[in-house]
């Protein structure tokens, strides 16, 4: 039989209970516009988030899903990618979620490369426990935890998941409509761990943090492979080419001061756990029994 169309109205749930502005709704919004458009049976989809204001995204978009603990979401949507291959896999973490008690998940699960499109929400602090210092604060920025201003130099995540070996690595902000759907779509296209740092709004505790209306303080990179820039700032932003296949050129860019914005970096022959396990699977179901036992003690 044949399956009734889906729209938008189907893939919503309870209205999200983020703070007006929040750059979660409009990652939210551009998932649900990406399922509508490719029509993604939502019974084959699993959205896995750990704990944080993003960790409610399972809650408002109507697909399977997972509130897992805290920095415990990768290791959940590992479990599943061994069992249900089939399935598509949308993991959500924030960056105090993902690089502080998830940090060594992290690294496991890009290790691992097994498939699963992996979206860092990236605001720069603990925002639900309301404004705490989180790896990816800027040095000198006060908070909760640290009121004279926090004393350590801030995580490099981009970096960081090119290190770890993530076989897809890139970079894209909430409010840049067009470039977080072109992101999303080149990541559930690559087969393996596909890393998504999401520069996300927390208008509510950084009101002034990542100035969404100008690009002067950013550059995209672009290439015929590669993510397009923004519509809306072309012509204003300031863009470079990139050879996501050129490593050494990634790591330079990640490392800089400047913030990129598109394609890093992409590997499309890194094998995926998941395929190896099951091949070695069902490559011992072809052995027979006897030859498991050692001949000289039966
Ligand atoms: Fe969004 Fe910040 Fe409000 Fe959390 S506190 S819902 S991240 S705006």
């Amino acid at each position: 039989m044949k399956r009734k169309s889906i729209t938008l109205k189907d893939m919503h749930t309870e209205p999200p209970r983020w703070c007006v502005g929040c750059g979660n709704i409009n990652i939210l919004n551009s998932l649900k516009r990406f399922i509508v458009l490719k029509q993604l049976d939502p019974a084959k989809i699993v959205s896995l988030s750990g704990i944080g204001c993003s960790g409610r995204t399972p809650n408002h978009i109507n697909t399977y899903g997972v509130h897992a603990i805290h920095g415990r979401a990768i290791p959940v949507a590992l479990g599943l990618s061994m069992t249900r291959p089939e399935l598509h896999l949308f993991i959500h973490s924030g960056d105090g979620d993902a690089l502080s008690i998830g940090g060594n998940h992290l690294i496991h699960g890009i290790n691992k490369n097994f498939n699963c499109v992996f979206l860092l929400h990236d605001n720069e602090l603990y925002a639900l426990t309301k404004c705490q210092t989180s790896p990816t604060t800027k040095f000198g920025k006060k908070t909760n935890t640290q009121p004279k201003g926090t004393p350590f130099k801030p995580v490099n995540a981009v970096g960081l998941a090119l290190g770890f070996g993530a076989s897809f690595v890139a970079s894209t902000a909430d409010w840049m409509r067009n470039h977080f759907d072109e992101t999303l779509e080149a990541a559930f296209n690559h087969k393996g761990f596909s890393f998504v740092h999401v520069a996300q709004r927390c208008p509510h505790h950084d009101p002034d943090n990542f100035n969404s209306r100008t690009c002067d303080w950013f550059t995209y990179i672009t290439h015929r492979n590669g993510i397009s820039p923004e519509k809306r700032f072309l012509g204003k932003a300031k863009i470079i080419k990139h050879d996501p296949t050129n490593k050494t050129r990634a790591f330079e860019l990640a490392m800089n001061e400047r913030r990129f914005f598109g394609l890093f970096y992409i590997d499309k022959n890194v094998p995926q756990y998941e395929t190896i396990l099951r091949k070695n699977i069902k490559s011992g179901q072809q052995e027979s029994k006897k030859d498991l036992f050692d001949p000289f003690l039966i």
